[in-house]
């Protein structure tokens, strides 16, 4: 007899995003569930991967990634966050910021240790944080607003605690966080001596004149955090699964102990081209805002009219929508039915919570073609 295996994610099933996005497929829906840009990246982006490919880069890159990629995103980083960092000792490229979230929760806690998350949270960190032994401790945001009560995280801090996972903007939610929001989170981290791990992958997708506040630009936060972000988002290229962190050199010797055990290495052609398209364009993702800002509106006006409110998401790639006025039922029954019904996908946000609110809200995806959108928004028009 074969050995029974206890799972250690006994409540884990396969994500929600594939699985609405399996279903978009079998049914021809538009698929506004799973967060990917449904348009082209770069033409000189993927020239390049495939010119590299062709010229021989096709073996291990250096563990903690190409030293060219590195020198360009450290340039990038004192470009538009006004920070330095040392390429050799605080950046590392992993193969996807979901790869380098899950080396710093497990390089950073123990058995026992707790990790304050803000609910609704990213589906990646809390099996991170539970197969390090540890437990995730959630906090909400605040209904309606998405703010994060700063009070609340106060009072769930315990001798226990060891680091707050943040992310700005959010994932669901499309809010961002101020500069206010992180000099209380540095108050409190210092107060409590806490690692922070913040995900900053949308980090350039803020609207409205808003700018993305990072942790790594407060002087307080920054010696005490891992800072994640991801390729895939800024040059539309989500499946080439790369990103990089960003922390002190002590905090990075130990994340890449764990990074040469999980994956080793970011694949080689794809640094080599991202290093050729940034020193090429290196304003790329300055025109980011403004291109995602018109998708969000597109989309938002498409739907004027319809029985949905909502509040203008401030960043990311996603819009959230209340549908209270529109059914009473539960949002990943309502998602599953609307998708075969109505022709579109969405994203139910009750997953992303320890313990769900009494709220009736979808997460729609807008990193999509302006046709995609209109669509969608004449399809949701009729519900
Ligand atoms: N964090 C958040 C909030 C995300 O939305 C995503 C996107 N999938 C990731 C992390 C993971 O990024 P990557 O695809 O680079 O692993
Ligand atoms: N982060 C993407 C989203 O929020 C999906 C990534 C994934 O499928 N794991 O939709």
């Amino acid at each position: 007899m074969a050995p029974v295996l206890e799972s250690k994610l006994p409540k884990v099933g396969t994500t929600i995003f594939s699985r609405m996005s399996a279903l978009a497929q079998e049914t021809g829906a538009l698929n506004l569930s799973q967060g990917f840009p449904d348009f082209a990246p770069p033409a000189a982006l993927s020239e390049a991967l495939g010119e590299h490919a062709r010229r021989g880069h096709n073996q291990y890159a250096p563990m903690a990634g190409l030293p060219r990629l590195r020198e360009a995103i450290a340039d990038q980083l004192h470009r538009f966050r006004g920070v330095k960092v040392d390429p050799d000792t605080e950046v590392t490229v992993v193969p996807g910021a979901t790869e380098g979230i899950f080396c710093a929760i497990t390089a950073a806690v123990r058995p026992r240790d707790e990790v304050i998350l803000l609910d609704p949270v990213y589906d990646s960190y809390a099996p991170a944080i539970e197969l390090a032994g540890a437990v995730a401790v959630h906090v909400p945001l605040e209904a309606g607003t998405f703010t994060v009560d700063w009070d609340r995280v106060r009072a769930a801090i315990t001798p226990r605690t060891r680091m707050l996972m943040l992310n700005s903007p959010h994932n669901p939610c499309g809010s961002t966080v101020g500069r206010n929001d992180l000099d209380e989170l540095a108050s409190i981290a210092e107060d409590h001596d806490l690692l922070i791990c913040s995900d900053e992958v949308y980090e350039h997708l803020v609207y409205d004149g808003l700018r993305h506040e990072s942790v790594l630009a407060h002087p307080q936060l920054r010696p005490r955090s891992f800072v994640h972000y991801s390729f895939g988002k800024t040059y539309s290229v989500t499946g080439w699964k790369t990103g990089y962190c960003i922390a002190p050199p002590a905090l990075t010797a130990e994340l890449r102990k764990v990074h040469q055990y999980v994956a080793f290495v970011a694949v080689t052609p794809v640094q080599h081209a991202l290093a050729d398209f940034m020193a090429e364009e290196p304003d790329y993702p300055l025109t980011l805002a403004a291109n995602y800002q018109a998708r969000r509106d597109c989309f938002l006006n498409a739907i004027e009219g319809s029985g949905f409110a909502w509040t203008k998401a401030s960043g990311s790639f996603f819009q959230l929508l209340d549908y209270s006025a529109l059914s009473d039922e539960e949002d990943y029954i309502l998602c599953e039915r609307w998708t075969r019904e109505f022709g579109v996908a969405a994203i139910p946000i009750s997953l992303f919570y320890a313990d769900p609110p009494a709220q009736k809200i979808l997460r729609f995806c807008f990193a999509k073609a302006h046709d995609t959108l209109l669509e969608a928004g004449r399809r949701l028009c009729t519900i």
